[in-house]
């Protein structure tokens, strides 16, 4: 190990609290360095070459190194580095953006509330939802439903919103009026099952909790079209259209949490749009900037906005940096690239299609059980014997032992439990897609081999050559 890497690792050790660690636990191992990026790879202080699988957070959307970017930032930061928009004052790159997005959203929206962040835009939509129904002359329309396993940011509105026990285990949450129904998982609850059957099934949850609470306490309903740090949970297509049966049902405004789906994810430009949703208010966040600057926000709908405008007076709520000039500028250069080289179009005809097929394939590897993937988002079970559907010992942390081989093999997929996801920069062709196979191939040997090794397998079984 070179000098400054054990240095910066001292140091790292010594001053910096890193997001969701445990440092005691890190501090043993010293955390790897990242010192630059390109297109869909990036470098550590060892000099080390590695796939990134996973787009950063599942925000490098253009992929990594465009100097478009950097220019719009540059150039932003010269003419109008910062200015505010609370007290009657605007800006040219925040007007710009909100009308580019409602372009992009469609009919259904007028209005964008920009913030920096997906926590941040969904505290933003509580606040909103509230102010709604309390503007309509029912303030006891407070409760918002959400489901197991959804992340919706880590602030306390948005890790309340969010279905992580072991973050409600934290801090005393969640915080009041917030409710959970399970999860659309069809391949972990109820893989036997017609899986449209199924579909249908999970939406009716939401009615029975509706019912529960009454429909005269529940202000909305909040998902994302695919649940992302829940493990890359692709409902049946039954699922979204009967959510949105139910709302419009009983008149509750419905929420998608776009923050991964959103600009292009999964071959559209928001992921309801795809899976048959209207949603009369859309979180984003990560891919708007495609991670290069912090930025996110609400995209509203008419339903929400008329109210908002026509009837609501002072909104008491905004941030510092809602509608950040450069954060904007660098957003629209994004947004440039993904529409002049075609990425959204692409994922949906070319990339995401191809995925698909060589995730198909996948599915003869012995490890792999329920591979299922939604434009450019994947995922699958390691499964102890998938013909049984018979998952590992969880205390065994499979999936710890795969991400390590990935890891030291210059691989980025990512681990929830014992599912192995992926999220790839929008960028990547047909070409790197086979390269990220055989890595994953590779890496998945390698846990069989450790797995047989360890006496974690029944037996010794068939290994699929990596074509
Ligand atoms: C990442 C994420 C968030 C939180 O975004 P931050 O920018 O980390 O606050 C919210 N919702 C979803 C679906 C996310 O994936």
């Amino acid at each position: 190990m070179t000098t400054i890497t054990s240095e910066i690792q001292a140091e790292d050790s010594a001053y910096y609290l890193h997001p969701f660690t445990d440092h005691k636990s890190l501090a043993g191992k010293g955390a790897r360095i990242i010192t630059k990026a390109d297109g869909l790879y990036i470098w550590d202080s060892e000099g080390e070459k590695i796939f990134d699988a996973m787009s950063g957070l599942w925000c490098v959307n253009i992929g990594y190194g465009r100097q478009e970017l950097v220019d719009a930032a540059t150039k932003q930061m010269q003419e109008l580095p910062y200015y505010n928009s609370f007290f009657q004052t605007t800006n040219v790159p925040a007007v710009k953006l909100a009308k580019r997005i409602v372009g992009l959203a469609g009919d259904n929206y007028s209005h964008v509330f920009f913030s920096s962040s997906g926590s941040e835009s969904n505290d933003t939509n509580i606040r909103m939802v509230r102010h709604y129904w309390a503007t309509l002359g029912q303030p006891e329309r407070k409760v918002i439903i959400s489901r197991n396993n959804a992340y919706h940011g880590s602030t306390m509105a948005g890790a309340s919103l969010g279905g992580m026990g072991y973050m409600h285990a934290q801090g005393g949450l969640p915080i009041p009026d917030i409710a959970h129904i399970e999860q659309p998982y069809h391949y972990g609850l109820d893989h036997a099952k017609d899986k449209d059957a199924f579909g249908i099934e999970a939406a009716g949850w939401l009615e029975k909790k509706i019912l529960e609470i009454g429909a005269d306490k529940v202000a909305a309903f909040i998902g994302e079209p695919i649940q992302g740090a829940g493990g890359v949970i692709i409902p049946p297509k039954t699922y979204w259209p009967e959510i949105q049966r139910i709302c419009d049902k009983y008149g509750i405004l419905l929420i998608c949490d776009e923050v991964i789906c959103g600009f292009g994810r999964l071959g559209t430009w928001f992921g309801s749009q795809l899976l048959g949703a209207k949603p009369d208010l859309m979180t984003f966040a990560k891919g708007v900037t495609s991670g290069y600057l912090p930025l996110g926000g609400v995209v509203v709908g008419k339903r929400v906005a008329d109210v908002l405008i026509n009837q609501g007076g002072d909104f008491n709520h905004g941030y510092t940096y809602s509608g950040h000039p450069v954060a904007c500028a660098v957003a629209l250069a994004n947004i440039d690239i993904l529409e002049h080289e075609g990425l959204v179009d692409r994922v949906r005809q070319e990339t995401g299609p191809y995925l698909a097929e060589r995730y198909a394939e996948l599915s003869h590897h012995p490890l792999v059980g329920g591979a299922e993937t939604c434009g450019l988002m994947a995922g699958f079970m390691l499964m102890k014997d998938k013909q049984a559907h018979i998952t590992f010992d969880e205390t065994l942390e499979v999936g710890m032992i795969c991400r390590n081989h990935c890891f030291a093999n210059g691989l980025i997929m990512r681990a929830v439990g014992d599912r192995m996801i992926i999220a790839p920069p929008l960028m990547i062709s047909k070409a790197q897609i086979d390269d990220m196979m055989k890595l994953i191939y590779h890496c998945l040997d390698a846990t069989l081999d450790e797995l047989e090794t360890l006496g974690y397998m029944e037996s010794k079984q068939l290994k699929v050559n990596a074509a």
